[in-house]
């Protein structure tokens, strides 16, 4: 059987990073017919738009798409591509694993949590206005439908995972009415679910017991903002933002992606880590029911993380992103 698979490259290192997941996934021998589209930078240039229509409907047309990051300037012009794409294509739920792998120095050991992050609306709605010269506004929409969907996600993730708890982060102490809404869904949602334990906690307190005890957390549901800040610390946790892949799941389509960005400082250089982009690939093999590459890729990884010569710049060593590559074919081919 080929699959039919969308492959945006993306901009600064995502060539090199989702080059690489791409070669180890070939290495496992499925067979996959990438569709090969241009969205960000290149695609600016080229067809004068950073997210062409053609993008849209690859995914569309494929239901799974594996995408490097895309470069968003700050200030104004384009709105985010990455945010376009999640918003037309009804990508709610964003799907981020932090887990340490042993041999890699990191600030703890032992974290297996899934951040869940509302992935459509909150501050990302892009509501914003100026009031006059002299200040800003930021509209924050939370609404009841989006809120009610990825804590629902949440649990029944998991459910299918055997995970045993739930954390939904909030700041409902001074938002009452957004956050309010947001943590009103999780009690009604966690109400359905008593199999799985629940708490909820808010953001600041959150993310100084991720800093000390990250050990204690499963699954953490959020909405946008605070889910796209806590899964940066939480990376940071296991060794940086090499480490930590995603996914962007709607109803059909799903879009895998590592959660760092373009990384413009070290780009070209061949030293960028793929983990990230490799695990983003891993969670796209076991969506589409590739269990068994998946896990050959998951096993290799870990054995090459064992030898501490195996590691890129960010992780203190010296091997370029096509080595580090190599060295996990080769394991995979033992
Ligand atoms: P970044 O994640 O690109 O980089 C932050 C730091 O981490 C940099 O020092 C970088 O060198 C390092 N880093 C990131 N990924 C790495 C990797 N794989 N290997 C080694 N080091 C790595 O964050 P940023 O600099 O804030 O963002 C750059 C651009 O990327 C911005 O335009 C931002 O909007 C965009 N961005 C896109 C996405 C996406 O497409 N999903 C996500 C985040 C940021």
């Amino acid at each position: 059987m080929t699959y039919n698979i969308t492959l945006i490259l993306g901009d600064g290192i995502g060539p090199e990073v989702v080059n690489s997941a791409r070669r180890i996934i070939e290495a496992t021998g499925i067979s996959i017919d990438w569709d090969i589209v241009e969205a960000g930078d290149v695609a600016m240039k080229k067809h004068g738009t950073p997210l062409p229509a053609f993008v849209i409907d690859s995914i569309r047309e494929n239901g799974v798409a594996l995408k490097g990051p895309i470069t968003t300037p700050v200030g104004r012009g384009f709105k985010s591509v990455n945010v376009r794409l999640r918003q037309e294509l009804e990508l709610f739920a964003n799907v981020r694993p932090i887990k340490s792998f042993n041999g890699i120095d990191s600030l703890h050991q032992g974290v297996d949590l899934i951040i869940v992050r509302e992935n459509t609306e909150d501050l990302y709605a892009g509501i914003e206005h100026m009031v006059g010269g002299e200040a800003a506004e930021s509209i924050k929409i939370i609404t009841r439908k989006a809120s009610e969907r990825i804590c629902r996600f949440a649990f029944e993730l998991a459910r299918s995972q055997n995970r045993k708890k739930v954390t939904l982060v909030h700041k409902a102490n001074i938002m009452k009415l957004s956050d309010g809404l947001f943590l009103e869904c999780g009690n009604r949602c966690a109400e359905k679910y008593d199999d799985i334990l629940f708490e909820d906690m808010i953001v600041d307190a959150m993310s100084m017991k991720l800093v000390q005890f990250p050990q204690n957390y499963d699954i953490i549901v959020a909405p946008n903002l605070y889910g796209d800040i806590l899964s940066d610390l939480s990376a940071g946790l296991i060794g940086g933002l090499g480490l930590a892949a995603g996914a962007n799941i709607g109803h059909d389509i799903a879009v895998f992606e590592p959660v760092h960005g373009s990384a413009l400082d070290i780009s070209g250089k061949g030293i960028a880590n793929p983990t990230s982009a490799i695990l983003s690939g891993i969670m796209l093999l076991k969506h589409i029911g590739e269990f068994e590459p998946a896990r050959r890729i998951e096993d290799a990884l870990a054995q090459v993380f064992e030898d501490e010569s195996n590691r890129t710049p960010d992780l203190g060593g010296d091997l370029g992103t096509k080595e580090f590559t190599q060295r996990i074919i080769d394991k995979m081919m033992e």
